[in-house]
């Protein structure tokens, strides 16, 4: 299947994407992953997103939409993927719309909220990608799976929070509306747990086959 998971940043698109793509076994593809290993790589792509990312605004759609066309073009994506984290504009979901034939769209829905608590307390593994919560670490500083020491990433500092949320009202939000027209989209509440919310998008892409 090809997917999309959409949501604004903190909905755990990631997270969800990560156990559906092993569940599926299809690749998950996270435009955000894809650039912040061209930027510790020092590739062309990673030095003209860094400025954007670091700032908390989106990366110039040419050059995000010529990555993911590159991505989807590889041998791996011929039986499905998840796309998490593109599109994120209506111009990238009509460039999409010209190489990925979709099958389901989905929509995870959290508040303001509960994404700026989540943003700003997240801490990952720079290694792994591991990520945590402050409130569950009792303390701890490093990560569980490979020791390596906890780090927040700029992104998830306060001031750029904000800027990103702004940014998904402004700029990806009217993508709920564009594929609720192109009857792909299937909503599910993001702040559920995390096994409710993996039942209710297996369920909701169940329902769309
Ligand atoms: P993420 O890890 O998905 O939250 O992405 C981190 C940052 O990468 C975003 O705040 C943007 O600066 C950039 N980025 C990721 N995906 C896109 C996209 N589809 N369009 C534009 N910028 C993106």
């Amino acid at each position: 299947m090809n997917l999309i998971f959409l949501g604004p940043p903190g909905a755990g698109k990631g997270t969800q994407a990560a156990a559906v793509s092993g569940d599926l076994k299809v690749p998950h593809i996270s435009t955000g992953d894809m650039f912040r290993k061209a930027i510790s790589e020092g590739t062309p792509t990673g030095l003209k997103a860094k400025s954007f990312m670091d700032a908390g605004q989106l990366v110039p759609d040419d050059v995000v939409i010529a990555l993911v066309k590159e991505r989807l073009a590889m041998d791996d994506c011929r039986n499905g993927y998840i796309l998490d984290g593109f599109p994120r504009t209506v111009e990238q979901a009509e460039a999409l719309s010209a190489f990925a034939d979709l099958d389901a769209v989905i929509n995870l829905d959290v508040d303001d909220e509960v994404l700026v608590n989540r943003l700003s307390g997240r801490r990952v593994c720079p290694v792994c990608g591991a990520p945590y919560h402050v409130s569950r670490l009792n303390g701890e500083t490093a990560c569980k799976v490979d020791g390596t020491p906890l780090i927040q990433r700029d992104d998830d500092k306060p001031e750029t929070v904000l800027s990103r949320l702004n940014v998904y009202h402004e700029k990806t939000a009217p993508l709920i509306d564009f594929y609720q027209k192109a009857k792909l989209l299937h909503s599910v509440g993001g702040d559920l747990s995390l096994e409710e919310i993996s039942e209710a998008i297996l369920k909701a892409l169940e329902a769309s086959k």
